[in-house]
């Protein structure tokens, strides 16, 4: 784990982004670590990296214990490159098949077994010291990195954005129209993950609401709050 003292400097700071689905958080992320020559970890990749390993092999995603006495088998590789963020399972690139439907539909429900979130946190920790001992500071975004993976850094951003929004914003992602039923799908995993997964606002941070801004500006925000924090 790091220091006490939580770094602002760029090569060693970590700037943590939680928050929900399709409220910019992800974008806002890459962005902010693309402008300041961060790395980037997508912790939502390797909770669907996991999902997708469990649907492929047969394991009934709603069957806790058949997940948890599954949870180590899959070795799950993230990339953490801001401008291509690649993750890989089994050695296999599985970027795009993670994006489904089926996974969107099952991630919750995997995401809440305990034996997934203390095996994929171990991993996030681990990306993050080797992002910090190769001298880079990171920007990590998920659902509980400022509650229970890096509680200590230096920036911790909980965003959202009105459910309209966030809909038009997810459909527009994944190239869907229905934007109904892309908000229905998106409250459905935002009640699993609030009510049984790790979800919740961590202490100290920074509330960002996006829905008034475009993405530029959200970035600036944050890039400023970045900066401040190192005042
Ligand atoms: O961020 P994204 O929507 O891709 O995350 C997919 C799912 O992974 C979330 O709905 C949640 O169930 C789970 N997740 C989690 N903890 C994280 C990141 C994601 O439980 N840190």
């Amino acid at each position: 784990m790091s220091s006490e003292n939580p770094s602002t400097d760029p090569a060693s700071i970590v700037i943590a982004v939680d928050g929900t689905s399709g409220s910019g958080k992800s974008s806002t992320s890459r962005g902010v670590a693309d402008r300041l020559g961060l790395r980037y970890l997508d912790t939502g990749a390797m909770y669907r990296a996991m999902t997708w390993w469990m649907l492929s092999n047969d394991v009934d995603v709603h069957d806790a214990d058949a997940v948890a006495a599954a949870a180590g088998k899959p070795v799950i590789t993230s990339g953490t490159d801001p401008l291509g963020p690649r993750i890989a399972l089994d050695g296999a690139d599985v970027s795009v098949e993670i994006r489904s439907d089926r996974v969107n539909a099952a991630v919750s429900p995997v995401a809440t077994v305990t034996e997934v979130r203390s095996r994929l946190v171990a991993l996030q920790q681990q990306e993050i010291e080797r992002a910090l001992a190769s001298g880079t500071g990171i920007v990590v975004e998920g659902r509980d990195i400022g509650t229970a993976v890096w509680p200590e850094a230096a920036l911790k951003l909980y965003v959202t954005a009105d459910p309209a929004a966030r809909a038009a914003r997810r459909a527009a992602e994944e190239g869907g129209t229905d934007a109904d039923a892309v908000l229905a799908s998106l409250e459905s995993r935002d009640k699993i993950d609030t009510t049984k997964g790790g979800a919740a606002v961590p202490e100290g941070a920074t509330h960002l609401d996006t829905t008034p801004y475009t993405l530029e500006q959200a970035i600036d925000l944050v890039v400023d709050l970045a900066k401040k924090a190192g005042e």
